[in-house]
């Protein structure tokens, strides 16, 4: 039996005890709770345990669930899965962040599409730091250009980099996280538009704690708080 609540307390105690064996402790750390693959009851239970950022990958099944729990109305949505042009808009009205943008095209339709009743979408931007070919995100090397055209979009608050490194980090797992925090730092510091990014998306249930140590702000964990996925989606999204 999985148990939701005890694995939430033992998540944010791990994410306590490495935020103070990191540098700046004192910075803004967010339990991103990824529910793809999770029945709303879960998400209920979660809530429950103190969770209020909820990360889903695909589109149909995170419609479903923040119909289901608009009586939460502090639940904030954060959409980290792949993004099709055809889904742009129902992200836009429905999500509070979105962590994968990766080209201008779907940053473009996100602000476009933004309702105007609601504040600016935040967004990070998906950056392929280990440069994997399979992978979603854009090339550490078109990061910058990218950052300099969304922070221009109105509708849309640029907060920050997101990354999902390669599995097995030949020894230094730690080296992928760095060169996030880098590169972040070194946008705000040659660009003043850019001066308010704030955010690093980075660390999953196996690497929040090398992922905090580097910087982390927001990391995201499913499994080693709702055990495994019980929803089965296609791989696409
Ligand atoms: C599924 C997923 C996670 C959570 O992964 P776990 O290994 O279950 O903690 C985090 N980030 C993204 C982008 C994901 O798709």
């Amino acid at each position: 039996m999985v148990n939701i609540a005890d694995n939430y307390a033992q998540v944010m105690r791990r994410i306590t005890l490495s935020r103070h064996s990191s540098k700046n402790f004192d910075r803004q750390l967010t339990l991103l709770a990824v529910s793809k693959g999770q029945p709303v009851q879960a998400l209920r239970v979660a809530y429950d345990s103190g969770a209020r950022h909820f990360g889903e990958n695909y589109l149909q099944e995170a419609l479903s669930k923040i119909e289901s729990l608009t009586d939460l109305p502090d639940i904030r949505w954060h959409f980290v899965g792949p993004i099709q042009s055809n889904k742009t808009r129902a992200i836009a009205e429905n999500f509070h962040w979105v962590h994968t943008v990766d080209r201008l095209k779907i940053a473009s339709r996100l602000n476009d599409q933004r309702p105007d009743t609601l504040p600016p979408l935040n967004v990070c931007l998906q950056v392929n730091i280990d440069k994997e070919p399979q992978k979603a995100g854009v090339a550490p090397e078109d990061a910058e250009e990218l950052a300099l055209e969304v922070v221009k979009l109105p509708r849309l608050k640029l907060r920050g980099l997101m990354c999902i490194p390669r599995n097995n980090t030949d020894g230094n797992p730690a080296a992928p996280f760095r060169a996030m925090r880098l590169m972040r730092d070194q946008l705000r510091d040659s660009h003043s538009q850019l001066a308010l990014l704030d955010t690093l998306s980075m660390g999953m249930s196996a690497d929040l704690e090398v992922a905090i140590a580097e910087g982390a702000t927001i990391v995201r964990v499913g499994t080693d708080i709702f055990g495994p996925r019980v929803i089965t989606n296609p791989s696409s999204g």
